[in-house]
């Protein structure tokens, strides 16, 4: 049995080659969520470095940023916000638009979300390219909020999106690499 929890996570972590299209691997954290050991030990990870922090919310991304950044925001006693895709939000929004590999995309958050000078912890599951990331960093910014860190599970290193981000001011932690 593996007890060094990184290793235990990202040994955990599912990759499926080939999906959603030819030539991409996704990295599943499914099989990390339904493992009680590895999910608990995934959250207070996050619990142990952001728990001595002064923050005030954390913004999960659609759809796998809300699983682990809501248990989070519980665990710390801090509010939740969401940053969702285009279109799903009910009251008044604002959008910020990025590239993708083919086309483009939109992520939002409702204009009340977050106070000017809030201390915000943003969190996904995975950071490739880091165009989402910078998406709603830069939605944040807008709304006033202090983006304190970028958080996720997985870094793609290659794809340099961690460093990109990182070149912009913003730290970046991440919990195992591939
Ligand atoms: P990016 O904006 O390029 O950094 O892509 C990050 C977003 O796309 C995250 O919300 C991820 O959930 C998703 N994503 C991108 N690439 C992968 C991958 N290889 N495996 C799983 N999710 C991915």
């Amino acid at each position: 049995m593996n007890t060094d929890p990184v290793a235990y996570i990202r040994q955990t972590i599912r990759s499926v080659p080939d999906w959603p299209k030819p030539g991409v691997t996704f990295r599943d954290i499914t099989p990390v969520l339904q493992d009680p050991r590895s999910f608990r030990v995934l959250v207070d990870l996050f619990v142990y470095r952001y728990m001595r922090q002064r923050l005030d919310l954390v913004a999960g991304i659609d759809a796998r940023g809300f699983i682990l950044g809501s248990v989070l925001a519980y665990e710390l006693n801090l509010g939740f916000v969401p940053v969702r895709k285009q279109g799903k939000l009910p009251h008044r929004t604002l959008s910020e638009d990025y590239s993708l590999e083919y086309g483009n995309a939109a992520v939002e958050m409702h204009d009340d979300a977050v106070k000017p000078g809030q201390r915000v912890l943003l969190i996904d599951d995975l950071i490739a390219t880091g165009g989402t990331m910078l998406a709603a960093t830069k939605l944040l910014q807008r709304l006033g909020a202090n983006v304190v860190e970028a958080a996720c599970i997985i870094d793609l290193p290659e794809l340099k999106g961690s460093e990109t981000i990182t070149a912009t001011g913003l730290p970046v932690y991440s919990v195992c690499q591939f």
